[in-house]
């Protein structure tokens, strides 16, 4: 394939690296007995939305419009359907309800209001007080979090008609983070939990990362199940997209101002937030660390935010206006995330499928921009 075949910016998922994520996902499903859903949040691409069907149960939503995207394209035929959300409102519950096979609440408040009109089965999303999230912008667990309950705002007097428990703690992390969450789980709520149902250990597992103990997630699942005799779920949302597709952008200038600065058609802010907001630093193809190789960067982007920048890198050979300058792994969190910010063109969203084929999924432009302001 030709890197100049298409007009940047866009985001290409491969379908051949998505299928392995997947693979091994349903091998945790068949080894250790749980029920592993999408999480919309971190990836929603249509264009593949029959692919992951294929292999997963369904798809977690955070709430009506993500309970309706999962039924519109994940979902179709089979496929179960959770929602939680921080906070549920009244004109929206009727239809959340319909599509919804389990309702999560964050609050006893919440519950009590809406628990009667719930269709499916009905569950609790608790606070186990126990995690080691890298990050306080991504520690649901954090001073003050208002997601999930609390033991001590525990009510347990209110359990009726409640089938599960429901955390979510962790944030790109490996199985043995999820025993030490379990732990302090299990330490706060183990009573509860023989009354359950099923128990959603959430998501941030990071499964199909390089180095993720998979086997330890399986024993830590089968051992739970064994004990409790309840349903398990895992929703991840980052480890279904991991390393399954690049952004492809073009360098429209090149600055010189104390260093090299490259501007291209695309946008941290806009098209990779979690580099700023995280942060943390995305890999380039065939680029190096600053001076690491002989011609260092900064790329930047099309923005007039001055922090618009995704990093400093170095190349072998100058980079040249027109150059396609492709950073690695940057289908999830950022498609869901992306902005119209200045105006700037979003990204299309075209798909590798495995035979060589490329589609494109969704084009993006003008029109984008002008709904929404
Ligand atoms: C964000 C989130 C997930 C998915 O987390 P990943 O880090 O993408 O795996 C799952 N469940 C809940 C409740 C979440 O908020």
């Amino acid at each position: 394939m030709s890197l100049k075949e298409f007009k940047t910016p866009y985001y290409l998922c491969e379908e051949r690296l998505l299928r392995k994520n997947l693979e091994l996902l349903e091998h945790v499903k068949k080894e250790s007995g749980a029920k592993v859903l999408l999480a919309l949040k971190g990836f929603a691409f249509s264009g593949v939305a029959s692919i992951v069907s294929e292999y997963l149960d369904g798809c977690t939503c955070s709430g009506l419009h993500e309970a309706k995207y999962a039924k519109e394209y994940f979902c179709k035929q089979k496929g179960e359907i959770h929602t939680y959300s921080p906070a549920f409102k009244k004109d929206e519950f009727e239809e959340i309800s319909n599509l919804s096979h389990h309702i999560v609440f964050n609050s006893f408040e919440q519950l009590r209001k809406f628990k009667s009109r719930v269709k499916g089965s009905v569950g609790i999303r608790v606070n186990p007080e126990v995690s080691s999230s890298p990050v306080d912008l991504y520690n649901p667990c954090g001073v003050y979090s208002r997601l999930g309950v609390t033991r001590a705002n525990f009510e347990p007097d209110q359990l009726k008609g409640v089938e599960g428990l429901h955390f979510h703690a962790l944030c790109e992390q490996d199985a043995d983070a999820l025993e030490m969450v379990l732990e302090g789980f299990e330490k706060n709520f183990g009573e509860f939990i023989s009354k359950m149902k099923w128990v959603n250990f959430g998501g941030g597992h990071h499964i199909t990362k390089q180095g993720y103990d998979v086997k330890k997630l399986i024993e830590l699942v089968r051992d739970f199940k064994k004990r409790y005799g309840v349903e398990v779920y895992l929703e991840p949302g980052e480890a279904v997209g991991w390393q399954c597709g690049d952004l492809y952008t073009t360098v429209l200038d090149i600055i010189d101002n104390g260093m090299k600065i490259a501007i291209l058609d695309s946008s941290a802010e806009a098209h990779m937030p979690d580099t700023l907001a995280m942060p943390y630093r995305a890999e380039v193809r065939g680029a190096g660390m600053p001076n690491e190789k002989k011609f260092t960067y900064r790329l930047t982007g099309n923005t007039c935010l001055a922090g618009d920048i995704m990093g400093d890198y170095s190349f072998d050979t100058p980079l040249k206006v027109g150059d396609v300058v492709v950073f690695k792994d940057q289908i999830h969190y950022t498609i869901v995330k992306n902005t119209t910010f200045n105006g700037i063109k979003l990204p299309d969203l075209r798909l590798l499928m495995s035979d060589g084929r490329v589609e494109l999924v969704r084009e993006l432009g003008y029109e984008e921009y002008r709904r929404r302001n």
